[in-house]
């Protein structure tokens, strides 16, 4: 029989994970469906079990002067009520699931279940967030790149859990998500895409962006946005087709039930171009 426990500290949520090995279970959107049982049966979890929704001292938005700060318990919910948080962020968390599974589900957990089609998670990648990594040992803190590994894989060690979300401030004037599902609502990413752009006279000081369900983690092209930058609007025409060859060699889609590999690619470069277009139009 697993063991089921609700800390009522954050602190004591730790030392439960130093001295055993459970599942963390925070609003349990992913984790529950991935232990479901028949109908009527407790989900057949194979560890002990660690419920820490209840915790609210990790259910925070601080906005500091050059970051936002993010605690692992916040709900979307929360996350959409604030007034300052980048349009581009809430646009990508209203696409995840209904409003009843934003009041529980939360970004730590979109982080941690490290699913290749995870929408939360893209404009993390976008801004350079950091997840900062906490056990009984001390704290961490890592770039989202490094926390996710690999489809449902991550760097969060078995007596670590996240505890906040660090998100740089930019002063991004172009910005857009797009989600390419088989519905409007409530359907999983067949091709997701974020864009940021700082443009300002005329002038590229930063093009961003990150494609979602066309790899195995999240793609973002550091290299690739290194070569637009400092460019005239006008010149970004010419620098298209360079852009859609360098992002064709990165994007490894696969077949599945919810889409297939060519038209993932060829949508994912689609919607690069489009943002392309778009800033070009806009000057
Ligand atoms: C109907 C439905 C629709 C959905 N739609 C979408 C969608 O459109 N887009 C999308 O991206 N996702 C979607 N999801 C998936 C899910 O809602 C999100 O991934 C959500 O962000 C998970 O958060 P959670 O708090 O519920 O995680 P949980 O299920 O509680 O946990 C998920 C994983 O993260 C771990 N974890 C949780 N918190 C921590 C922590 N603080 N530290 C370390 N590990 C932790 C857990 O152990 C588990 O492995 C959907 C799910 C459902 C059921």
């Amino acid at each position: 029989m697993v063991k089921h426990v609700i800390p009522e500290s954050y602190r004591e949520a730790l030392i439960h994970l130093r001295d055993g090995d459970f599942h963390i279970v925070a609003g349990g959107t992913d984790i529950m469906l991935k232990y479901r049982n028949e109908a009527d049966l407790p989900p057949k979890f194979d560890r002990d079990v660690l419920y820490i929704l209840n915790l609210d001292e990790l259910k925070y938005i601080q906005s500091e002067a050059h970051v936002w700060r993010i605690g692992a318990l916040t709900s979307y919910e929360m996350l959409l009520d604030h007034p300052d948080l980048p349009e581009v962020f809430k646009a990508a968390w209203l696409d995840i699931g209904g409003p009843g599974l934003r009041h529980v589900a939360t970004l730590a957990g979109n982080i941690a279940n490290a699913s290749p089609a995870a929408d939360g998670i893209m404009p993390l990648y976008l801004y350079d967030a950091q997840v900062v990594l906490e056990s009984c040992g001390g704290s961490r803190t890592v770039p989202i790149e490094a926390v996710i590994t690999g489809p449902k894989q991550t760097a969060i060690a078995s007596h670590e859990m996240i505890r906040e979300i660090i998100i740089p401030k930019h002063p991004f004037n172009v910005t857009q998500w797009l989600k390419v599902g088989t519905r409007k609502a409530d359907a999983i990413s067949k091709v997701s895409f974020c864009g940021a752009a700082h443009v300002e006279p005329g002038v590229i000081h930063e093009l961003r962006f990150t494609l979602g369900s066309v790899a195995p983690t999240v793609i973002r092209a550091r290299d690739i946005e290194g070569s637009l930058k400092g460019l005239l609007i006008s010149e970004l025409k010419t620098k298209t087709a360079f852009v859609l060859n360098a992002y064709s060699e990165r994007i490894q889609p696969i077949d599945d039930q919810r889409s297939n590999k060519h038209y993932r690619h060829q949508v994912a470069l689609n919607l690069i171009e489009d943002f392309m277009t778009q800033l070009i139009k806009e000057g």
